[in-house]
């Protein structure tokens, strides 16, 4: 059966621009057979030869910024100056950082042994073969070939299945890539909907997830059933906390920027607030002043906020609005679509004399909100922001830095910043993913290359001896052996491991 073409919309306009054939299941099964042949290649490369193509990936990139900023804007509505701050830049230091960093990542891990000495063990990484990678459309260039970049440099081959909303920033992608000397087929995008990428997950021998934990929740149950690996990098509701001593201008800057960079939808915004009662007002009337100062435009403009990128994402902004002004919150500014727009404008918002009963302040909203609630004290806040299904990211504003420390320990996600916001997404060297229902597994540092390999152990024997000790055949002598050197090597204390020795003796 084939689906109707997939239509590309502009969320800033409605309009289509472009329509591209969904991947039949044929086509799925084919690509990863092509993927295959393909890696089978591209696993004898050298980590140095990887990382020269990468470079050359760079450099056209680089020739090609505008048109790619240009796409990506037209199919997600968020500034170019955005694509370019974000995107791009991230794209550009990733491709630096795995292909110095891949091969010491990956070097043969020698082990020694605590007790068979004899042994000579090594841990290799190796390629996984054909890794999918499914992708939502909020970065949907960083989060296709960005995410591929890791896989690649390991030796695998990558297959793409982007966002239907977004797909023409993965197609150009690869599109680049060929370009660049990448072998045919190591790096494919399919198009489609959730059905490609379940039977992607069928033919896969990895899984890198980036999405909802609904769909997430769904990838893992039909991984589990091939029992191939997946990561998981979910969805989040991350708390900031603003403690009496922070550095209100800094904290009130950063908020708005982490709540309202790419309209909120980010897997990392800051999506709830809690603030010390004594510098509450203070707080959120810098914050309020900062966001009436925001542009919402076009893309092309000089904008800070564009259009959202999702129709479904916009009615739950909505939605969750609508229903914590009906638990009492107040809408300070914002508060409803931009009515000089036709598109996905929603307006940046400032919510106050919100609560936990509200959706707002406990599912992830991913738009541009900012709720903020007064809490009297650090311990009050660390409560509230550990009142969630969610882990990914948080962040705390003090001047005290012991506390902060403490506090940050304490917080349940998988990274805090401290007097930040957001900024560890673009430390590629440190460990970025979730704690409790955002997801398993990390992207970023070792962890974030290894994911894409098998880990093997070899151990080889140092001495040659004709018989290990545990060898066939089993005697009398041997147990008497064993049973007086169990005593002496792991009974607790030297007055036991002597009575042991003596009460051996005596039979
Ligand atoms: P989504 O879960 O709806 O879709 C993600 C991808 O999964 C899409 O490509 C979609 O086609 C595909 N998909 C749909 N049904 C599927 C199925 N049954 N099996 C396999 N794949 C299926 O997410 P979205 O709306 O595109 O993106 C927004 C979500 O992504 C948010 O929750 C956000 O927090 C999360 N996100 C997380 C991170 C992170 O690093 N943790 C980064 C960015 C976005």
């Amino acid at each position: 059966m084939t689906r109707a073409p997939l239509e590309v919309r502009s969320p800033a306009t409605g309009e289509i621009i472009s329509t591209l054939p969904v991947a039949t299941p044929e086509q799925v099964t084919q690509a990863a057979a092509a993927a295959r042949a393909a890696q089978h290649v591209w696993r004898e490369r050298t980590f140095d030869e990887r990382a020269k193509l990468l470079y050359r990936f760079r450099d056209i990139l680089l020739d090609n910024q505008d048109k790619i900023a240009d796409v990506v804007a037209s199919e997600t509505g968020k500034p170019r100056a955005e694509v370019f701050s974000n995107e791009l830049f991230y794209l550009y230091d990733a491709i630096g950082f795995w292909a110095k960093k891949s091969a010491k990542y990956l070097r043969p891990e020698k082990i020694r042994p605590h007790l068979l000495k004899s042994k000579k063990v090594v841990s290799t990484y190796g390629p996984l073969g054909v890794v999918g990678v499914i992708s939502p459309w909020n970065f949907p260039l960083v989060l296709t070939v960005g995410e591929a970049i890791p896989a690649l440099m390991a030796g695998n081959a990558v297959i793409v299945k982007p966002s239907e909303l977004t797909p023409l920033s993965a197609l150009l992608g690869a599109e680049l890539a060929r370009q660049a000397g990448f072998p045919d087929y190591l790096l494919q995008v399919l198009i489609g909907y959730g059905d490609v990428a379940e039977l992607l997950i069928d033919q896969a021998d990895m899984i890198s997830f980036t999405g909802s934990v609904e769909t997430g929740k769904k990838v893992a149950r039909r991984a589990v059933e091939r029992l191939i690996p997946v990561s998981l990098e979910l969805g989040g509701k991350d708390p900031m906390i603003v403690l009496e001593d922070s550095d209100l201008e800094r904290a009130a800057n950063a908020c708005v920027w982490g709540a309202l960079m790419n309209s909120g939808q980010v897997c990392t915004s800051i999506e709830r607030v809690y603030v010390e009662a004594p510098v509450y007002q203070n707080f959120v009337d810098l914050v309020v002043s900062r966001v009436r100062a925001l542009r919402q435009g076009p893309s092309d403009g000089e904008v800070e906020l564009g259009s959202m990128t999702s129709e479904t994402q916009i009615n739950k902004v909505e939605a969750q609005v609508e229903d914590a002004v009906k638990k009492g919150a107040n809408v300070l500014c914002g508060g409803r679509r931009n009515p000089n727009y036709t598109g996905l404008y929603y307006e940046p918002t400032v919510l106050v004399d919100v609560h936990h009963d509200m959706e707002i302040m406990r599912d992830e909203t991913f738009g541009p909100i900012i709720p903020i609630m007064k809490v009297t004290d650090a311990e009050e806040a660390l409560r509230l922001a550990n009142d969630s299904r969610y882990g990914l990211d948080g962040s705390i504003f003090t001047r005290d830095r012991e506390l902060a420390w403490k506090m940050a320990d304490k917080i349940e996600a998988g990274s805090v910043c401290i007097n930040d916001s957001l900024v560890n997404f673009v430390i590629p060297d440190a460990p970025m993913g979730g704690m409790k229902e955002s997801g398993i597994g990390r992207r970023h540092g070792a962890e974030g290359i290894r994911k894409y390999c098998r880990q093997k152990t070899i151990v080889a024997d140092r001495f040659g001896l004709k018989r290990e000790f545990a060898w066939f055949p089993n005697t009398k002598r041997t147990t008497d052996f064993l049973r007086t050197g169990f005593r002496l090597l792991y009974r607790s204390g030297w007055k036991n491991k002597l009575f042991a020795i003596r009460r051996s003796d005596r039979g």
